[in-house]
C-alpha cells in the first residue's frame, strides 16, 4: 500500500521493536539511511536492530554506529522491518526469511515493485537519504553531527558528489542544513574517494578491457577473475567510461562465477532502469543493474543486443 511520509512516521511511531535493513552490496546510501534513522529511532527509546546481509566495505568504517549493524543470524519476531534503498525483496537477501515484521519499505527507485505492506517511494528523490532527512525534519529532530554525518555520506554518494542529473536544489539545501550541523564535506570525501594501491592496480588492468559497441555510443568494461583477484572492489570503474565524450551508455560486467555476472548501467540519455529490468534488475532512469546468469562474453553480446533493439525503437529515450 503507498502511503505518506506523515504515515510512515506514525507507523514508526506506533512500534517498539524495529528491525532496520537495506540493500546487499551495500553503497553509502543503503549504510548511512539505515544507521540515521537507527540513531534517531534509538533517541526516541524504542528498540532498534540494524540487520545487513552483506559485509560493509571498509571505507564506511567512519562511520557513526556503524558497528550496530549486524549479519542475520536466527529468525526474529518484531514490530516492523523497515526496508530502505531496495526496490525488490530480493534485494535484502536472507533478511526476507530471517525476520517476520510488516514491511515498510521507503525507497526512491523508479523500479520499485511494490513487494512491501506500506510503501513511502519518492522516485525524484536524489537519495532514500534524503527522504530520511525529509522524515526526521517533519518530526522535529535535532540533527546531531552523527545523523547528518550518516546522511550526508548518504546523499552525497548517491548524486555522485552533487555531480549527477539527480542533484536537485533541495538536494543542495539539504546538504547545506546538514554541514551546519556539523558535517565536515572533506572528511567525508576523503574517506569514500580514498583508494587502495591494489585497487589502482585493478583499475589499470580494468581499463585494458575497455571496449565500445553500436557506433562508440556504449563503452563497456569487463572485469574477470584475474582483476577480481587484483582487487574485488570496482565501485568507481564505470565513471572511466561513462565520462568519454560520445559514450551514451557506460556498462560494468562483473564475472562473479564462471556463469554468473552483475552488470552495472550509467546512461546520459537513455532509461537504463528500464533495460536493467528485463534481466530482473532494477534501478534509476541513469544508473540500473542487474545479474545475468551466463558467461561474460555471452552476457556482453545479450546485453548489447537487446539494448541495440532498444535503441532502435525508441522505447528507453528518457
Ligand atoms: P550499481 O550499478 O551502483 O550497483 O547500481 C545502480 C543502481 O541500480 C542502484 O540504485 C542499485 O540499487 C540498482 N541496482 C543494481 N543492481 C540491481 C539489481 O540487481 N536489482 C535491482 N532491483 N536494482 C539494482
Ligand atoms: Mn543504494
Ligand atoms: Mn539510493
Amino acid at each position: 500500500m503507498d502511503i505518506t511520509l506523515s504515515q510512515a512516521a506514525e507507523i514508526i511511531k506506533s512500534s517498539d521493536n524495529i528491525i532496520i535493513t537495506a540493500h546487499i552490496n551495500p553503497d553509502g546510501d543503503a549504510i548511512g539511511s539505515l544507521l540515521a534513522l537507527a540513531i534517531y529511532i534509538k533517541d526516541c527509546g524504542k528498540n532498534v536492530t540494524c540487520i545487513l546481509d552483506d559485509d560493509i566495505p571498509e571505507k564506511f568504517n567512519f562511520m557513526p554506529n556503524i558497528s550496530l549493524i549486524q549479519k542475520p543470524s536466527n529468525i526474529i519476531k518484531s514490530d516492523l522491518l523497515i526496508v530502505l534503498d531496495s526496490s525488490d525483496i530480493e534485494r535484502i537477501g536472507k533478511v526476507a526469511q530471517m525476520v517476520q515484521a510488516p514491511i515498510l519499505n521507503i525507497d526512491h527507485h523508479i523500479s520499485n515493485i511494490k513487494f512491501a505492506d506500506y510503501l513511502y517511494l519518492d522516485a525524484d528523490a536524489a537519495a532514500t537519504g534524503e527522504i530520511i532527512f525529509e522524515l526526521l525534519e517533519s518530526q522535529k529532530c535535532k540533527f546531531n553531527k552523527d545523523i547528518a554525518t550518516c546522511l550526508y555520506t548518504a546523499i552525497a554518494t548517491d548524486c555522485g558528489f552533487f555531480r549527477y542529473a539527480n542533484t536537485s536544489a533541495s538536494t543542495m539545501r539539504i546538504a547545506a542544513k546538514l554541514i551546519e550541523a556539523g558535517v565536515s564535506p572533506n572528511m567525508i570525501s576523503e574517506k569514500i574517494e580514498k583508494k587502495s594501491l591494489e585497487n589502482m592496480r585493478a583499475l589499470i588492468k580494468a581499463l585494458e578491457s575497455l571496449e565500445f559497441f553500436l557506433d562508440n555510443k556504449v563503452g563497456v568494461l569487463s572485469i574477470t577473475e584475474d582483476i577480481l583477484n587484483i582487487c574485488d572492489n570496482t565501485e568507481g570503474f564505470i565513471d572511466f567510461p561513462r565520462v568519454i565524450d560520445g559514450v551514451e551508455i557506460a556498462i560494468l560486467f562483473k564475472c562473479v562465477q564462471d556463469n554468473l555476472c552483475r552488470v552495472s548501467m550509467r546512461s546520459k540519455s537513455v532509461d537504463v532502469s528500464s533495460i536493467a529490468k528485463i534481466f530482473n534488475g532494477g534501478g534509476h532512469k541513469r544508473a540500473a543493474g542487474c545479474s545475468i546468469l551466463l558467461p561474460i562474453n555471452e552476457a556482453k553480446k545479450l546485453l548489447i543486443d537487446t539494448i541495440a533493439k532498444q535503441m532502435k525503437n525508441g522505447a528507453t529515450d528518457v
